[in-house]
């Protein structure tokens, strides 16, 4: 029979929300461990979607408990520009449209700073309105190595195994009574879970270097193709890099980057913003590149499933047929399936999931 495990939960998953969701267990007094296939120091590992985000926070949320998750992560950004500034920056925002479905009366109007429309003249040329703020743009690969360092230094193990089942992981510790499904994309395939609801979302993004560029770009516009948006995210701590998108295609599976969607990413990024090539540029061409990305968020139809499931794990019958009778009662934190919003959420994604866990603790051991 496997040991009793010194661990009160275990992680799988090592992306932001497993390593968020650890970080609030541990703060809360948990020893947890954490297994993955990909390690949060993976960042050329295109079978997780962290290390690809642009990312900032403009929200998405539709309803409250969105907003309450978003709001808190929010705060935690806050705390890191002041504290880390590498790991996130209070930055200007330009949101712009030219058609009547724009930006410009967001439910977060009130959350991030100086929220006003922009005057007409502020408009660029061939768009109809925009809106101005301040919000975050973060560092994903800083931010995943800042909290992967911190729960090793809390001694939390971050260990790479990838498993078939979701069952296996409650003994890859010795016995543990609690996992979190926090795998993303992973939980489509993950025998246990098998969720059909769960599919990507293909983002194909160019890194560039352009030093010069100190705003966060977002554009309406219904003339591109299906699944194509445009935005600019200048990135901390990365020596004057910016992410340049790109694709929201549903179901695309491929991670490797198309030169037609690369080159459209950069013609329509340096309409928005001609300062992207340099002090003497003059076309798009002139953009210098670091790296094409591709990254696969890990959608849900209906959204993040975060909620406990209580399960019987039958895995004893090498035992004596009495032990095999009783099969073990243990339970699952679900947490995935947060699709463009993982970073954006997950700070608030992460103080729920403590929530669910030390309540079902605290009743099972009543
Ligand atoms: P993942 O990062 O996919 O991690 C899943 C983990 O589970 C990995 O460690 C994986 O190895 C592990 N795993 C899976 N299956 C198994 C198994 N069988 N055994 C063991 N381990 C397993 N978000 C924002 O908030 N703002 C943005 O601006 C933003 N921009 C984005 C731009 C792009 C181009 C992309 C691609 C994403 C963007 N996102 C953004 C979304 C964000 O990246 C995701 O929401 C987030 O990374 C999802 O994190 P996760 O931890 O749920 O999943």
């Amino acid at each position: 029979m496997p040991a009793k495990s010194p661990y009160d939960a275990v992680i799988l998953g090592a992306g932001i929300l497993g390593l968020a969701t650890a970080d609030a267990l541990t703060s809360a007094g948990l020893r947890v461990a954490i297994i993955a296939r990909d390690l949060p120091e993976d960042l050329d590992s295109a079978a997780f979607a962290s290390p690809w985000a642009g990312a900032n926070w403009s929200s998405f949320a539709s309803n409250e408990k969105e907003r309450r998750r978003d709001t808190i992560t929010f705060a935690k950004f806050a705390e890191f520009a002041e504290t880390n500034p590498s790991l996130a920056r209070r930055t200007p925002f330009c949101y712009i449209w030219h058609t009547d479905a724009g930006y410009s009366n967001p439910w977060y109007k009130n959350v991030v700073y100086n929220f006003r429309p922009l005057a007409k003249s502020e408009v660029p040329k061939a768009y109809k309105e925009g809106v101005q703020f301040e919000s975050f743009t973060v560092n994903p690969p800083r931010i995943l190595a800042y909290l992967a360092g911190r729960l090793r230094d809390a001694g939390v193990p971050i260990v790479r195994r990838r498993v078939a089942s979701i069952d296996e992981a409650f003994s890859a510790f010795g016995e543990v009574s609690l996992v979190v499904n926090a795998t993303g994309l992973g939980a489509r395939g993950l025998l246990g879970v098998e969720d059909p609801l769960v599919h990507p979302v293909r983002g194909q993004t160019v890194l560039a270097r352009a030093p010069g560029v100190q705003t966060c770009y977002g554009v309406r516009d219904s003339n591109l193709p299906p699944g194509e948006a445009v935005y600019i995210i200048p990135r901390p701590g990365s020596d004057g890099c910016v992410i340049l998108g790109g694709t929201n295609l549903k179901d695309d599976y491929s991670t490797l980057p198309r030169k037609e969607t690369a080159e459209r990413i950069l013609q329509n990024a340096y309409k928005v913003c001609p300062a992207l090539a340099g002090p003497h540029g003059t076309s798009w061409k002139d953009i210098e590149i670091v790296a094409h990305n591709v990254g696969l968020r890990p959608s849900r139809e209906g959204g993040l499933r975060l909620e406990i499931e209580e399960r019987e794990i039958k895995h004893d019958y090498l035992l004596p047929a009495a032990a095999a009778s009783t099969p073990r009662k243990v339970a699952v934190l679900h947490c995935y399936g947060i699709g463009p919003a993982g970073y954006q959420a997950s700070f608030g994604v992460a103080q729920e999931a403590k929530e669910l866990v030390t309540g079902y603790l605290s009743k099972a051991q009543a």
